[in-house]
């Protein structure tokens, strides 16, 4: 395999994607890799650098940006920049799989146009704002104002889900995770 397949998922934070993507990954006949991404966010919790992100500086991600070393990249959140480097995917094709997303809506979006034919870009949407904001709540990761950042960009990314080739709902998880399973086996057939 050359060129392996792009699996985008996107969706507002708290709706479960990641989830879903560290469900897949564990399926070993899916043959896919991470694209971890690299962010000028501050690290959370028990994260790890060049697992969960490469986490750079504002300075080192804008050097990157000027070296055209983006596929696609974001500034999610105010002074909060997220993006996917080429040299990511291309360590995965190296590899011999298929990359899978865990990605915003735009980013998501840009992905499918770069490469219409080898994308399967799946929007997971939560049963509901509340829904959402009770999950961020529990998660205790973020404080009020940033749960509350978070949620209002959840009601404009809900609005692009029509763009996305399949939307999974994430009602109940377990569904959801088989649904998704089902959809990236047939892609990559
Ligand atoms: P978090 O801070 O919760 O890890 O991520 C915030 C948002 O940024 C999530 O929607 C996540 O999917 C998105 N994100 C993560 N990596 C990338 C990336 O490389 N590009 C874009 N456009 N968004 C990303």
């Amino acid at each position: 395999m050359e060129k392996g397949k792009l699996i985008v998922f996107s969706a507002p934070s708290g709706s479960g994607k990641t989830t879903i993507v560290k469900h897949l990954l564990k399926q070993i006949d899916l043959n896919l890799e991470f694209s971890i991404s690299a962010t000028s966010r501050d690290k959370r919790g028990d994260e790890i650098n060049g697992k969960d992100y490469y986490f750079l500086s504002t300075q080192e991600f804008i050097q990157h940006i000027k070296k055209d070393d983006f596929l696609e990249w974001e500034e999610v959140y105010r002074d909060n920049f997220y993006g996917t480097l080429k040299s990511e995917i291309e360590r995965i094709w190296s590899l011999g799989k298929h990359v899978i997303f865990d990605i915003d809506v735009s980013g998501g979006l840009r992905i499918k146009r770069k490469f219409p034919e080898q994308t399967l870009s799946i929007f997971v949407k939560p049963p509901s704002i509340d829904e959402l904001k009770i999950r961020l709540k529990k998660r205790k990761t973020e404080s009020d104002d940033k749960i509350n950042m978070r949620v209002a960009k959840a009601s404009a990314e809900l609005a692009t889900a029509p763009l996305f080739d399949i939307i999974i709902e994430n009602d109940r998880l377990n569904d959801a995770l088989d649904e998704a399973y089902g959809l990236v086996k047939n892609f990559i057939k």
